[in-house]
């Protein structure tokens, strides 16, 4: 259930959620046996990429190899440090800047990373024929919230600017599993829109209904799904069984 960018002008043509713009380039790929490539969604059009995660890495390196004439890819939080910090020594997980193929690519074809930090979107504006054709974006700054007290992302008056885009990709992350299937199976959610279950297990709310992967612990990993996938067999096994070998 991919998150949505709900600002003014959303319903412009040519904004779409990464996943369906991915598919639809490997889905034309895959069925013309890689005699067709799709140049027609991004060739010589501004693509602006909204995440800086690997689904918006992902749309960086396609929309470049489909010939885009520019590409820019937003991120709201801060550049990381090149380095590890010292409050992040070895071995935490190293929280540093990393560059994968799509923005090595970028580098390669356009001489710049396409990453702009720090940035979201506060409008798209659209053409007389109902095409997105501009941008409205913003600088953010790191803010205390009054009634939570955690920190949040908010706009910094005054840094507001219009670029031109023709093609808008949104991969702002997911939220948990599409409703149509939790409601189908009714089974619980939980706060973060994901399968509910009891920590590390994967029985859901509805006897003999298991969940595992990104449906339960949200958008991850393959190695994650992986794992997840032989628990839960391990888990069905062992509601079949009584026992499990697994
Ligand atoms: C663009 C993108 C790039 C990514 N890059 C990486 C990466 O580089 N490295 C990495 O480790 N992870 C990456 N991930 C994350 C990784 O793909 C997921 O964490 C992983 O695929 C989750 O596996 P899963 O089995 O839980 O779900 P999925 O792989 O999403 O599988 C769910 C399956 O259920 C099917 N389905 C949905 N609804 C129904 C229905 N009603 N009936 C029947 N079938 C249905 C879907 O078609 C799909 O095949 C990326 C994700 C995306 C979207």
């Amino acid at each position: 259930n991919p998150r949505d960018i709900k600002v003014p002008g959303r319903d412009a043509k040519g904004i779409y959620f990464a996943v369906d713009f991915l598919g639809q380039v490997t889905k034309a790929l895959l069925d013309s046996d890689f005699a067709k490539v799709p140049y027609e969604l991004a060739k010589g059009k501004n693509v602006l990429v909204i995440g800086g995660g690997d689904t918006g890495n992902d749309c960086v390196g396609t929309s470049i190899r489909l010939g885009a004439k520019s590409v820019i890819q937003l991120e709201m939080m801060p550049k990381p440090p090149v380095e590890r910090t010292p409050s992040n020594p070895w071995p935490q997980w190293p929280r540093v800047l990393k560059t994968d193929y799509g923005q090595e690519e970028a580098i390669a074809v356009f001489g710049h990373d396409p990453r702009v930090y720090q940035t979201t979107v506060t409008e798209f504006i659209k053409d007389k024929n109902g095409n997105v054709c501009q941008a409205k974006l913003t600088k953010l700054k790191s803010e205390k919230d009054a009634k939570t007290g955690r920190m949040m992302m908010v706009p910094v008056e005054g840094t507001e600017e219009v670029i031109p885009v023709d093609v808008v990709l949104i991969a702002a992350g997911f939220l948990g599993s599409e409703k149509y299937v939790t409601d189908a199976f009714k089974v619980a959610i939980n706060g973060r829109t994901n399968v509910d279950t009891k920590p590390d297990q994967y029985q859901t709310s509805v006897d003999k209904v298991f969940t595992a992967g990104d449906m339960h612990r949200g958008q991850s990993l393959v190695v994650w799904a992986i794992r997840e996938g032989r628990e839960a067999a391990k888990a069905v096994d062992e509601s079949l069984m009584g026992y499990s070998y697994l």
